[in-house]
């Protein structure tokens, strides 16, 4: 018999520049960590992945087809956990990575769950509201024997809702005959949402900023904080870092920034904003450009906005102590290395905006015991599990000379690979 000749490894489809660069950031910390080669190989990749082609009547009577995703990335500690993306841009790559990442984060927070996102590629802006919930609910029913609460729990995310949950909620009870507020998290209230959902991210965020300033010993009464961008995660941040005692120096949103070094007043910021509906000409403030912003002299600078923020271009021009990571991914992977070299402390992704799945879990288990936490439970549990996680990740980090991102997601994988190891391979 002819020799089988070697031919080149294998791509998957969701091999696309963000899933790559999730990828080597696995790549790196495997290779630091040492990791099982065998392990590392079955981590490189989503477990399962699903597209589904959603048929929509619009609202002029014609029927579109949009392109769904569902990617479950591991499933080892528990069910999937991540949200659902309505966006252009969405493809099998983006999913994949971003599934990959909720794993990481997950395990990092200690919490029972596997990595998992979905998304439809949609311009949700040139929907009706009709439109867009007979895609929900088409989509949730073309993915429908995925998703359970036992088996995997979508959430929010860019340009969906609670009631985007709402209605896939409804969809999956329907379906299977009995209401499962439990399929979904970041849902009402009313219908089962937790309190504190909504802040969960900033307070997280905000949490994470104080613990940061504590580690590094700073004894300043008011340490000064830039935040880049104003929306749910950089608002409820600067209120509660406000309250604090922090003097927040800048803000920023998609139309430009304001800066005062005496310090904003945040509950007036509010106020306005909710009023101007843009933080641009608030009272006592002068304009700064968002790149501007990322450069001011501050203590802390909190990206909250979008990725690829801190870049190789201005990771030198910095002038904080402390970066804390509100968005997904805002610093690129060579900004990362600079602010290390430079000695500027970052509190990763994975770490910095945990607050919200954490407070997800909190949903979910709320809704699995039909037994329901005030505010204030929310928010102590809340704080106790991000402060063991910052515990674990800044004494690493100190312990083994590793930047915080890589002791972030050492823990992360080290906790999924135990997991795997001891539960064996089937068959
Ligand atoms: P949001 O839509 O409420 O707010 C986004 C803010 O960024 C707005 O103020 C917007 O004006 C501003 N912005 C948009 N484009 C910008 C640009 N080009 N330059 C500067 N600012 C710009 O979103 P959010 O929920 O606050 O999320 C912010 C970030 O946090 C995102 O990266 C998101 O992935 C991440 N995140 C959010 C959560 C959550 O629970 N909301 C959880 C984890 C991570």
């Amino acid at each position: 018999m002819a020799a089988v000749k070697s031919v080149a490894k294998p791509t998957m489809e969701c091999e696309t520049e963000h899933f790559l660069a999730a990828q080597r950031q696995l790549d790196e910390i495997a290779e630091e960590m040492c990791l099982d080669r065998e392990l590392h190989e079955r981590l490189r990749y989503p477990k399962r992945a699903l597209i589904v082609t959603v048929p929509v009547r619009m609202d002029d009577g014609s029927v579109k087809t949009f392109t769904g995703y569902r990617v479950h990335h591991d499933v080892t500690l528990g069910p999937a956990k991540g949200g659902i993306r309505f966006h252009p841009e969405v493809n099998l790559g983006e999913v994949s990575g971003l599934a990959m990442l909720m794993t990481w984060k997950c395990a990092l927070m200690g919490l029972p769950y596997g990595g998992a996102k979905g998304g439809i590629r949609c311009e949700p802006w040139n929907l009706s509201a009709g439109e867009n919930e007979r895609l929900t609910r088409r989509y949730t029913s073309e993915i429908i024997n995925l998703i359970g609460p036992d088996k995997d729990i979508p959430a929010p995310d860019m340009y969906t809702n609670e009631q985007t949950m709402a209605w896939i909620m409804d969809t999956y009870s329907i379906n299977v005959g009995h209401t499962v507020p439990s399929v979904v998290t970041g849902k009402p209230v009313s219908i089962g949402g937790s309190f504190g959902r909504t802040e969960a991210t900033g307070r997280g965020v905000a949490y994470c900023a104080r613990r940061a300033v504590a580690h590094l010993g700073m004894t300043k009464e008011s340490p000064t904080v830039a935040i880049q961008g104003f929306g749910n995660v950089g608002s409820v941040t600067a209120k509660l870092l406000h309250q604090a005692g922090y003097k927040i120096v800048a803000v920023s949103d998609v139309h430009g920034g304001i800066h005062n070094p005496n310090g904003l007043d945040i509950p007036r910021l509010l106020a306005y904003i909710s009023e101007m509906g843009k933080v641009e000409g608030f009272a006592g403030s002068s304009a700064v450009s968002n790149k501007e912003l990322l450069e001011l002299p501050c203590d802390v600078l909190i990206p909250a906005a979008l990725g690829g923020q801190i870049t190789d271009a201005n990771a030198k021009k910095l002038q904080c102590q402390i970066v804390v990571e509100g968005a997904n991914g805002p610093t690129t992977p060579e900004a990362d290395m600079i602010l290390h070299e430079r000695g500027i402390m970052v509190v990763p992704d994975i770490l910095a905006n945990a607050g919200g799945v954490t407070v997800s879990y909190f949903e979910w288990v709320q809704g699995m015991m039909h037994l329901f936490w005030s505010e204030e439970e929310v928010n102590q549990r809340l704080e106790q599990i991000m402060g063991r996680a910052c515990d674990q990740v800044f004494e690493l980090s100190t312990k083994s000379k590793l930047r915080t991102r890589l002791a972030a997601l050492r823990i992360g994988v080290s906790r999924i690979a135990e997991a795997k190891r001891l539960r064996g391979l089937y068959p």
